[in-house]
C-alpha cells in the first residue's frame, strides 16, 4: 500500500506511514503525547482525589456545625475549595485531548491549591507539552 499524504510505499497493514507519520487507517498523523498525557492523568487523579476528600470534610463540617464547637462558616472553607479542584480535572480532560493548552495551564495551577506536589509536577508537564496542544 502507499500512503494518502505523502505518497511513500508502506509495509502492507502498517497503522502509520514510517516516513511521515500520516496514519494510514484513515486516523491522525502520530503526534508525541507523552507530557501532555503525563499532565492530564496528574490533574484527573490528584484532583480527583482533593475532591472526594474535600466533599467529606464539607459533609462532615455540615454536620458538625450543628453543634456549638464549629461554627457554620468552617463549613465553606472546603465548598470553596472544590472550585480548584473542579478546575484541575477540566484542565486534565484539556490535557489528555490536547484541545486547549491555557485550560490545561489553569487546570494545572488550580491543582497547586488542592495539592501542591502533583499539582508542581503538572504545570512542569503541562509546560513541556506545549508543542503536543493543537
Ligand atoms: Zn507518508
Amino acid at each position: 500500500m502507499f500512503c494518502s499524504k505523502c505518497g511513500k510505499e508502506a509495509p502492507e497493514n502498517a497503522a502509520f506511514c514510517a516516513s511521515c507519520g500520516a496514519g494510514l487507517m484513515g486516523g491522525q498523523p502520530v503526534r508525541k503525547t507523552k507530557w501532555s498525557t503525563a499532565a492530564g492523568i496528574i490533574d484527573i487523579a490528584a484532583g480527583g482525589f482533593s475532591l472526594v476528600t474535600l466533599l467529606f470534610m464539607t459533609v462532615f463540617l455540615f454536620i458538625m456545625a450543628g453543634s456549638d464547637e464549629v461554627p457554620p462558616f468552617l463549613a465553606l472553607i472546603p465548598l470553596v475549595m472544590l472550585i480548584p479542584g473542579v478546575l484541575a480535572i477540566v484542565g486534565g480532560i484539556f490535557a489528555l485531548r490536547r484541545r486547549s493548552w491555557v485550560m490545561a495551564l489553569i487546570g494545572s495551577i488550580a491543582l497547586i491549591v488542592t495539592s501542591s506536589i502533583p499539582g508542581v509536577a503538572a504545570l512542569v508537564l503541562t509546560v513541556m507539552a506545549r508543542d503536543e496542544f493543537e
